[in-house]
């Protein structure tokens, strides 16, 4: 049955593990790739077929193109990054997750409270310059991929760096100091129950390289890539509660439906074993692409290789099954 279906997405960022994952489903599969792009999707025998583009701005032409096929689009970090989170919105093909929770993940603001309101550890946040407690990070609103953070240790640089914003909308966040852990679970509305997948650790330019230096240079945080850690196994309990307050949080502050499909916690452990939640996100993260044959924690679950787009593509064959698909796409 699943093959009257053919999962497709944009042609970047997590687009292969997703494809492999619904092709080891069963499922046909589509990429919507940039047309200098092409040659290298056409390398791997799991992409059935591949659309053209000039920019990923035209995916609403190809949508109507497509409108009669059976598509289930599952989206990842290039759709809101291309498209935006109106584009996302206005997505007329199945898409796999909630829409709702868009809002919510965008606003800063609404994104804070969420997690605040979990019960999970948060950063603090400043709202007057005077209480600020340094060192802090100033995130604007529209930044992504750590793009366009700064790191501030004095009042005098954070009047300076405000005044740049200039009308745009940010937060000052105190700047926690430890390690950083990505943790990418998977909530599953059908069974009610949460998976930690796997957890990676991203590497980031210059911030994870200023180590080397011996005099100083302003840190940034653009993502280059990530690599694998595992927890202390004293510390998963509270990785498992953390992902299930916020779930919970989000049946009520979303809507029934809330928050399912994969997402991930960003979080910095301090020394006292502390996890403080800077973000969330609520799909795919690129990290998951480190596990595609499985992950440490994936086979303590699934004794088969299961990388978080294969569990995407199992949840929506379990959903064509058990006749619920309704409940999984928006
Ligand atoms: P790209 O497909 O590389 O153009 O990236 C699309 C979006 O995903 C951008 O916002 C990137 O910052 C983000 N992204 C891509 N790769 C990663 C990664 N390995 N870790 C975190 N974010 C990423
Ligand atoms: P994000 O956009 O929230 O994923 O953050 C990108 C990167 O900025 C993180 O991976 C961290 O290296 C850094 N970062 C963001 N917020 C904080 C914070 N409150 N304390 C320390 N580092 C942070």
């Amino acid at each position: 049955m699943n093959n009257q279906y053919t999962i497709a997405t944009l042609g970047s960022h997590s687009a292969l593990q997703i494809l492999k994952g619904a092709h080891d489903e069963g499922f046909k599969t589509l990429v919507i790739a940039l047309n200098k792009q092409i040659s290298f999707y056409k390398r791997y025998s799991f992409i059935d077929e591949i659309i053209g583009v000039d920019a990923f701005s035209k995916f609403p032409e190809i949508e109507e193109k497509l409108k009669d096929k059976k598509i289930i689009v599952i989206p990842h970090g290039s759709f809101v990054a291309y498209l935006g989170m109106e584009g996302n919105k206005k997505m007329t093909l199945p898409y796999f997750g909630n829409k709702r929770v868009l809002d919510f993940e965008f606003d800063r603001v609404k994104q804070g409270n969420w997690l605040k309101e979990s019960g999970i550890n948060t950063p603090k946040e400043f709202k007057n310059i005077e209480e600020v407690e340094f060192p802090v990070i100033i995130k604007s609103f529209g930044a992504a991929g750590g793009k366009g953070y700064f790191l501030v240790n004095n009042k005098q640089d954070l009047i300076k760096k405000i005044e740049t914003f200039k009308g745009q909308q940010y937060v000052i966040q105190q700047y926690v100091v430890g390690v950083s852990l990505y943790i990418h679970y998977f909530y599953s509305s059908l069974t009610n129950k949460l998976e930690i997948m796997s957890m990676d650790r991203r590497y980031e330019t210059n911030v994870d390289a200023l180590g080397r230096l011996p005099f100083n240079v302003p840190p940034s945080y653009v993502v280059v890539g990530n690599s694998p850690l595992v927890l202390r196994e004293s510390m998963l309990p509270e990785a498992y509660s953390m992902g299930e307050k916020v779930v919970k949080k989000s049946q009520e502050l979303i809507g029934p439906k809330g928050l399912f499909g994969p997402f991930c916690l960003e979080t910095i452990i301090t020394p006292d074993q502390k996890f403080y939640v800077i973000e969330i996100s609520a799909r795919i993260v690129a990290g998951t692409n480190l596990f595609i044959e499985g992950s440490p924690y994936a086979d303590l679950l699934y004794n088969e290789p299961m990388s978080t787009g294969r569990r995407i593509a199992r949840e929506i064959k379990n959903a064509i099954k058990q006749n619920k698909l309704d409940q999984i796409l928006d």
